[in-house]
């Protein structure tokens, strides 16, 4: 049976590669943060292979999505690299409570899989994914119980007026919200720690926030909806987030 060209693409890369990806968030049209999403995007591939694409090439295909909310560009190798990229609409779905919990399932190793390398079905965060269930994200546990990350955000708690969140050296993907975020709580006088952190400190925090592309902060109702967060200061942080970012694309960073 003849298949499209695009059939063989992808079935080459489902035979032999990982498909890498980045989210970019569009605000009226703009791109936010689109270097640091290509040099991710280029760390990724560096896993797979030595071709590279350039940065007019990867902005050429984020900018014909422009009229949505977020596009997805892919990169896969099938003896060469191809790029795809699909645009999304989510906006119009908003969020009201945000239940996390605790996922049964350990976040790689580091050693296994680097946390850097952002790819499609990356197996552990998939599954975690997979059997959320009803909670907006869950947390996963690294190989010696260190909290990591959400399966597509990152984490941060509030204790005694204190931000922290886990460390690059939990093994945590270095999420771009992630940076923005400790970046710009930086620049308003505030210290966030990052540093390892035990599980039970997201049992006894005050509050908790999530961070990830699509929806900048994201504040956070319960754990297990047994422990229940307030949500005053995140809330404020991620007002003042959609500030920020507005502002830096003003200003053309
Ligand atoms: N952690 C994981 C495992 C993710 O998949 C993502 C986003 O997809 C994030 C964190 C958040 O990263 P960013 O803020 O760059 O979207």
């Amino acid at each position: 049976m003849q298949q499209g060209k695009f059939q063989e693409d992808l079935l080459d890369s489902i035979t032999r590669g990982i498909v890498v990806y980045e989210t970019i968030r569009f605000y009226d049209g703009i791109p936010f943060a689109l270097e640091e999403h290509y040099k991710r995007f280029l760390n990724s591939l560096s896993y797979i292979t030595e071709n590279k694409v350039s940065f007019k090439e990867f902005e050429r295909y984020v900018m014909k999505y422009s009229s949505y909310d977020r596009v997805k560009v892919f990169g896969i190798i099938d003896g060469s690299l191809k790029l795809f990229a699909l645009g999304e609409n989510f906006l119009n779905n908003p969020i009201n409570e945000v239940n996390i919990d605790v996922s049964e399932i350990r976040h790689a190793d580091p050693s296994s899989i680097p946390p850097n390398l952002k790819s499609v079905g990356r197996p552990d965060l998939y599954i975690a994914r997979l059997k959320k269930g009803k909670y907006y994200d869950v947390i996963l546990l690294g190989s010696r119980g260190q909290v990591c990350e959400g399966s597509f955000s990152n984490v941060f708690f509030i204790k005694d007026g204190k931000v922290i969140t886990p460390s690059v050296e939990s093994g945590i993907l270095e999420g771009i919200t992630r940076k923005n975020v400790i970046e710009m709580l930086n620049e308003f006088g505030y210290e966030v720690e990052e540093r390892i952190v035990e599980l039970k400190e997201l049992f006894y925090a005050d509050e908790i926030f999530l961070t990830h592309t699509s929806r900048g902060v994201v504040p956070v109702d319960s754990m297990g909806k047994r422990i229940f967060y307030s949500k005053e200061i995140s809330l404020e942080i991620s007002r003042n987030f959609e500030e920020y970012i507005n502002e830096k694309i003003r200003r053309g960073i």
